[in-house]
Order: structure tokens, then C-alpha cells, then sequence
């Protein structure tokens, strides 16, 4: 998901519909927009779709006053799998002490299902099956006497994955996990403040970055200016190292380092770890596209786009049903077969899921009479689902938790497939001398199986790391 925040900026909707445009890649399910207006109060609006689609309407932006202002993007992962209702599109809104808050959240709480059973005990209604609405209960239960001390007291009991933007009548807040698995960047524009997932949100509004919010850090931004407070005690950072390698947008930058440049550096990686004498390299579009460059820059092997994307198809793997993901590929993806022919075609792809995508196009490029077809994959074989907020499907679903290497390979039918290795990850992420095995510094779990957090709800239904 995506989410976005921004307080001091007359008519803030407009700002906020812009950001979550930009954060369009992080959900296309659905989106919701809140603010405050000091004389009407709180204003929503929800809609099923893209953020282009509805918030651009005459009457939906009008119908959002006020120069304070949140929003999210949605691609659902906990709570309601495929049929989402509107009333788990968020932000959230509850009344409470004090005005109540509005609150947006990206990951996964991986204790709400103890969080919600308790909760629902002592008498709180539910509104929606999402994870994050029990932090609004969590606060509104709260003794506390200041809004961002309620929402302290409501964090300190989550475990898991978040980065959320929330706002007050007057306040914008927002917060990450100790470990910081999901992103949350703080920006500057005019006399206003902006949160958001991705540094691409602050670029599309003309917003300056000011820094990173860091793990564990909680930020309260008034009209006095930012305070920074830590609910948490320290960790070391872990943050998602598949947000370099997929999630989120090339032109974003992390930690003073460029997506587009990590991915680049994958595909030199994998053309040191895993080369192949061929005629071409092709990107399988638009994910594998910057690692597909480095490889061709590395190996020297030319580059061409051998497959076609039709810009108005979403993210594949978005779409939440088997059978609509696997049409997904031929209404998204097209082989140039006049570039194919006779040739050996290295194809270039971020990752190998279910591996529908890459099973879809290893049959239209031989179609389109392919000499010899070898998959290089930036990222490790992902063997274990992600509970931290990134939709992988359960365990027996990946190929690669099922199938060695050259049983994928020969599964999938083409001549060759190597996955970068997660040294070689590492060291394209910047760390220039691979992972630290003692205490690695990402989140790779859905690589490694090591859980920086264990999935409390996840083992309660018998999953096991
Ligand atoms: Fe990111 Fe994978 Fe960790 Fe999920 S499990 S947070 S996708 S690295
Ligand atoms: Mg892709």
C-alpha cells in the first residue's frame, strides 16, 4: 500500500490525490482521501479504483476542505483476500476522546488477530477486517491524554510491519516500525510538511525531502513545527530489501541510494554470477527493465526490447485472483517477433513467484521462434511468503518452495534460469560486503525464511518459519 500525508497546505486534497497518483504502483485496488476543515470538521471519501479515476472529479476534491490531509492507496494483503469492501478501503476515521484521528497504514500488524479477539471481547464493534483499524480501538481506549500518547500506547502493542500517516484536528503524525520494513519519508513544500511512502510523491507536488522518518521514530508535525519522539526502543534497522528489488517506483531514492540504481547494479550482478553467451538481453517489462540494462552494460551483450507492455494494464501480480493474473500476462505482455527470431534471447525479470509470468512468456517467445530462452532473475528464489505487508501467496504456491533451481528451470521449460544470489543482492543494495549473516541488514525473509518478526497470527494458523 501507499500512503500519504501533508499538513499546512491550503486545499490539502489536491496535494494528497496528487501523492497517492504518484503511489499508484503500491496499490490500484482502491484509495481513500480525509481531512479536516476547522469549521466542518473531518471529510472522507473512499472509492474502489485508480486514484486518476475518481479523485479527479469535479465534486470528490471540493468535498475535501481543509488545509490538513491524509490518503492511502490499497492492494489488499491481511484481512479480506480478493472481494475488498469499502469500509476496509482506508484511511480510518474514529471519534473519540480529544476529536478522535484518522489513520493510514502500509504492512501488516502480524498480532491483530490476538490484538482484534481481545478487543472484540471487551465490547469494541468492528467496521471493517482490516488489520490496522485496531489501532483506532487501541487509542480510543487509551487512558492517555494527548492523542500521540494514545497512539504510543496503541503501537507499543502491535508487533509486525507499519508505517502509518495519521492526523488530529491540527496534528499530522506519522510512525514506523522499530525495524522500519516499510518505508516513510518526510518532505518540505512551502509553509506545509508532507509524509509519504516513496521520495517520488514529494517530487510530483514540488515537495523538497527533508530526511527519512527512522525506524522506530514517531514524528508530530503542528503548526509549531516537527517533533520527534521514540515510542520504541532501539532496534537495528531491517528494512524490506524487496521494495529495491520490485516494490517500489525506479525513481524513488532509500537511505541516499537510488532504486533505479540498485536494480542497474542486480543485473551487473547477475551477469557476473550467472553469465551466458546469447544474442540479446531483453527486460521483461517494467519491473525488470534497470536490471536487464546492468546486465547488458555488464556482459555486453545488447539490449533490446523483445516484449511490449501495454501501459494501461496495472501490476500483474496486484490483481488478486488466480484466474485473472494468468490472462493478466497475454493482455499485458507482447513479444516483438520480428526482433525474436533465430536468436538467443536472455530475458531479464525481478522475481519468480507462482511463476505464471515467466511460464506465459518463455511459451510466446519460443512461439515467436526464440533460438534458445534464459531467465536471470534479480532477486533469490522467493520461498517464503511475505507477512509483512507484500501479497506473496502461501507456501505451497511458490515455485521456489517447492522445486530446486533446475527443477524450476525445467518446469518452467526454458534452457537456462539463475536467480541472483543474496550476497550479490546485497552488495547491488550497497552493502558492499554482502549480507551479514549475524544480523543482516534487510528484511529478506520471503528469501531466507529468518522472520525479523515472528508472524504471531500466522503460527497461531499453523504456519511454521
Ligand atoms: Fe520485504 Fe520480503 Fe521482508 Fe516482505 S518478507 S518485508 S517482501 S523482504
Ligand atoms: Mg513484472
Amino acid at each position: 500500500c501507499g500512503v500519504f500525508g501533508c499538513i499546512g497546505l491550503e486545499d490539502a486534497a489536491n496535494f494528497v490525490a496528487l501523492g497517492l497518483h504518484a503511489l499508484q504502483h503500491r496499490g490500484q485496488e482502491a484509495g481513500g482521501i480525509i481531512t479536516h476543515h476547522p469549521e466542518t470538521g473531518f471529510h472522507s471519501a473512499h472509492r474502489f479504483g485508480l486514484v486518476r479515476d475518481n479523485f479527479t472529479k469535479t465534486g470528490v476534491i471540493e468535498s475535501l476542505p481543509g488545509s490538513i490531509g491524509i490518503g492511502h492507496v490499497r492492494y489488499s494483503t491481511a484481512g479480506s483476500k480478493g472481494a475488498t469492501q469499502i469500509r476496509d478501503v482506508q484511511p480510518f476515521f474514529g471519534e473519540f476522546a480529544m476529536g478522535g484521528a484518522a489513520l493510514a497504514h502500509n504492512g501488516n500488524i502480524t498480532n491483530a488477530d490476538a490484538i482484534r479477539r481481545e478487543l472484540i471481547e471487551r465490547g469494541s464493534i468492528f467496521q471493517s477486517s482490516s488489520d490496522s483499524e485496531c489501532l483506532i480501538h487501541l487509542m480510543a481506549r487509551s487512558f492517555q491524554k494527548t492523542i500521540p500518547e494514545r497512539m504510543k500506547d496503541a503501537l507499543r502493542r502491535a508487533e509486525g510491519a507499519f508505517s502509518i500517516v495519521a492526523m488530529t484536528r491540527t496534528k499530522l503524525i506519522g510512525v514506523r516500525d522499530p525495524l522500519g520494513v516499510r518505508p516513510l519519508v518526510l518532505g518540505r513544500l512551502h509553509q506545509g510538511w508532507v509524509l509519504a511512502s516513496e521520495t517520488c510523491a514529494l517530487d510530483i507536488i514540488g515537495a523538497e525531502f527533508v530526511r527519512e522518518i527512522a525506524p522506530g521514530e514517531m514524528v508530530v508535525i503542528s503548526e509549531k513545527g516537527v517533533e520527534s519522539v521514540q515510542p520504541f526502543a532501539a532496534q537495528k534497522s531491517r528494512f524490506c530489501i524487496f521494495e529495491h528489488v520490485y516494490f517500489s517506483r525506479p525513481d524513488s531514492f532509500f537511505g541516499g541510494r537510488s532504486v533505479y540504481e540498485t536494480r542497474r547494479q542486480i543485473g551487473v550482478e547477475l551477469a557476473r554470477e550467472a553469465p551466458v553467451d546469447a544474442d540479446m538481453v531483453c527486460p521483461i517489462p517494467d519491473s525488470g527493465t534497470p536490471a536487464a540494462i546492468g546486465f547488458s552494460q555488464e556482459s555486453g551483450i545488447p539490449f533490446a526490447l523483445g516484449i511490449t507492455r501495454n501501459q494501461y494494464m496495472g501490476r500483474t501480480f496486484i490483481e488478486p485472483s488466480q484466474a485473472i493474473r494468468s490472462m493478466g500476462v497475454r493482455l499485458k505482455l507482447n513479444v516483438n517477433r520480428a526482433l525474436i527470431r533465430g536468436k538467443r534471447i536472455i530475458l531479464v525479470d525481478d522475481s519468480v513467484v507462482r511463476g505464471t509470468t515467466s511460464q506465459k512468456i518463455k511459451e510466446m517467445i519460443l512461439e515467436a521462434g526464440a533460438a534458445e530462452v534464459h531467465f536471470r532473475i534479480a532477486s533469490p528464489p522467493t520461498a517464503w511468503p511475505c507477512f509483512y505487508g507484500v501479497d506473496t501467496p502461501e507456501r505451497e504456491k511458490l515455485l521456489a518452495a517447492n522445486m530446486t533451481e533446475d527443477e524450476m528451470r525445467d518446469h518452467i521449460g526454458v534452457d537456462s534460469l539463475r536467480f541472483v544470489t543474496l550476497d550479490g543482492l546485497y552488495r547491488a543494495a550497497g552493502e558492499a560486503g554482502g549480507r551479514d549473516n549475524s544480523c543482516p541488514q534487510y528484511c529478506d525473509a520471503c528469501f531466507s525464511g529468518e522472520y525479523p518478526v515472528a508472524p504471531h497470527d500466522m503460527i497461531e494458523r499453523g504456519f511454521t518459519p
